[in-house]
């Protein structure tokens, strides 16, 4: 009879719990159009366009930001905060999904330059690639994204925030734009994104791990119905 209860056990934790794992992932975590989560959100994806440091337009006719639900609601509320901060401003997206076919071609044609540390490989995959990972500014009254001290995908010590006292202190950066910087991770911190130490744009939903067990990466983007 114990022998048994032990291969119920055994049979229940090797069949039934990866079941309920597995059952419990992407499919049932809906990709959602930030704006529709929040309209004052603005949008500017730089993949689809070929003003990227690839030179290529990666994304076509997408023109839409999506983002796992989890991570599109948070964005909301740092919009919502950044309101009651600053009336007038806004946050301007310029990439949050990013499909693994995408990081698939962003590595090939990056492939044996110097710039393929920049891109994440695609068999590991990308924050992005989950849907909870977005890149971003903040634009002001007038609607112009203010001064970071560098644009996005600057690739340079002087994007990093980990070396910002450095470039403060040599005069490289001016306080108004660690002031800036430092608004954009209030915004993000407040609403439950963390930022990464080598990229002021980058802010993550969720965590690496977090992913891993939660979702899927996202192989295209969703058609539009
Ligand atoms: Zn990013």
């Amino acid at each position: 009879m114990k022998k048994n209860i032990r291969f119920f056990i055994i049979g229940f934790v090797f069949t039934v719990i990866p079941f309920i794992c597995y059952a419990n992932l992407a499919p049932s975590v809906p990709l959602i159009d930030i704006k529709a989560i929040n309209p004052e959100i603005l949008v500017y994806l730089v993949y689809s366009t070929p003003d990227n440091f690839t030179g290529k337009d990666l994304y076509g006719h997408i023109s839409t930001c999506y983002l796992r639900k989890e991570a599109a609601l948070k964005l909301d509320k740092a919009q919502q905060y950044l309101n009651r901060l600053n009336k007038g401003y806004d946050l301007l997206v310029y990439d949050g999904l990013r499909p693994r076919n995408v990081q698939y071609t962003m590595w090939d044609i990056l492939k044996g330059t110097t710039k393929q540390k920049y891109v994440a490989n695609p068999k590991t995959g990308s924050i992005h690639n989950y849907g909870v990972a977005v890149d971003l500014t903040i634009t002001d009254e007038n609607g112009m994204p203010i001064d970071m001290g560098t644009p996005f995908d600057f690739f340079g010590e002087l994007a990093q925030p980990r070396y910002e006292a450095k470039f403060l202190k040599s005069g490289k950066l001016t306080p108004k734009q660690i002031k800036n910087r430092e608004l954009l991770r209030d915004v993000m911190t407040h609403a439950g994104f963390k930022g990464i130490s080598i990229e002021w744009w980058h802010f993550n939903a969720f965590s690496i791990g977090e992913c891993r067990k939660r979702f899927r990466m996202v192989d295209k983007f969703p058609v539009k119905k």
